[in-house]
């Protein structure tokens, strides 16, 4: 049997100086964060929101509750000893602790680790260890890879669809609420967020929310959406012309459009996130619009929307070969029009595969 999961994981542990490290949501067990069951999934399968996972050299346990004792039993993985608590996750879990045990600061409340102070034994030692899983989670495998390709695959085909049936007179929420639901009916899961779909003015705002706003002849029509598949997500941006621009919008667009493709030239392994950030940037900024490109270059993308790494000017991150990023420069004109370009794709160490397939010229929709 090849290296698990758990088992990168517990070297990762053994490296930071700990004896085990605790996995899972201790704000609320029982009711978790999607961020802190996304880890929990990750490491041993378990898609429920009751469950704790303790993981070291040699230890692989799960903890979970009478509600989902068989909901464990089928998707835990075979590596993992698991527990039933009788009452409360932690109490249960503290009897599995010993030594130098992280926890997961970042999805940790004071009062819960309060209690987990008061519970653990003698010479049980806390360590705040956040952000471990989520280092191991950028590196993407096969079946991982191919989930979010399906997923962006869906969202080109909504893209697609969409701008056949036409969007001049339609409201924004309307268009939203339709993709929505046409994602569904190709597969997948879920939308991962709420599409933005913001038409003119609106585009100026970065996370507009889709409002009754109709879709106009002769503006610009940005809409940023993606899909849940096998429970992995993705996130593309277009931004399309509903008849003709004016010579500034049409200007601004072929801007976003070969900033971005300078910054998918720049993306590789071993490329500080930074630098990828400032191929797109310099461009933009050259052009006199770097105060009009308020966020940063990309995030990851995985069992979250938006995870690790960050690609920003203060990102001190490196890319790595695995990583499923996005690449989606910006420049907005506040209360006049937005332009946005989003493609997803997995670095690699020659450079990256590009996800999103959909066209990124300049395409005019009724
Ligand atoms: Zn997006
Ligand atoms: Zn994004």
């Amino acid at each position: 049997m090849g290296e698990t999961r758990a088992d990168r994981l517990a070297a990762l542990v053994a490296d930071q100086g700990l004896d085990l490290l605790l996995v899972g949501d201790l704000v609320r067990p029982g009711d978790s964060g999607r961020d802190a069951t996304s880890n929990l999934r990750w490491l041993t399968g378990f898609g429920g929101t009751s469950g704790l996972a303790i993981v070291g050299p040699s230890r692989r346990s799960f903890v979970t509750d009478f509600r989902y004792t068989e909901r464990a039993a089928r998707e835990v993985g075979g590596d993992f000893e698991r527990t039933t608590a009788e009452r409360e996750l932690v109490p249960a879990a503290v009897e599995l602790l010993r030594g130098r045990v992280g926890y997961d600061d970042v999805h940790t409340s004071v009062r819960n680790l309060r209690q987990l102070e008061e519970a653990i034994g003698e010479g049980v030692e806390l360590k705040a260890a956040g952000g471990l899983v989520e280092r191991l989670r950028r590196r993407k495998d096969e079946a991982e890879l191919n989930a979010i390709a399906e997923a962006a695959r869906l969202a080109d085909q909504v893209y697609e669809w969409t701008f056949e049936r036409g969007v001049v007179g339609r409201g924004e929420r309307e268009i939203m609420l339709a993709a929505h639901q046409r994602m569904r009916e190709l597969g997948a899961e879920d939308p991962s967020f709420p599409a933005i779909v913001a038409a003119g003015e609106n585009g100026s705002v970065p996370h507009h929310e889709s409002s009754e706003r109709e879709v106009h002849g002769n503006e610009l029509l940005l809409i940023d959406m993606g899909a849940i598949v096998d429970g992995y997500c993705s996130d593309c941006t277009r931004t399309v012309a509903t008849g003709e621009l004016s010579d500034e919008a049409a200007e601004v667009y072929e801007l976003v459009r070969s900033a971005q493709l300078d910054a998918l030239g720049a993306i590789r392994a071993g490329v500080a996130a930074r630098d990828a950030d400032a191929a797109a940037r310099e461009p933009i900024e050259a052009a006199g619009h770097g105060e009009r490109f308020g966020h940063g270059l990309g995030h990851g993308v995985g069992l979250e929307v938006h995870e690790a790494p960050r690609l920003s000017r203060r990102s001190e991150e490196t890319l790595e070969a695995g990583d499923v990023v996005t690449v989606e420069p910006g420049v907005y004109l506040p209360g006049r029009f937005g332009v946005r370009v989003e493609d997803l794709v997995a670095v690699t160490d020659e450079g990256c595969r590009t996800l999103s397939g959909f066209t990124k010229e300049l395409v005019v929709v009724d």
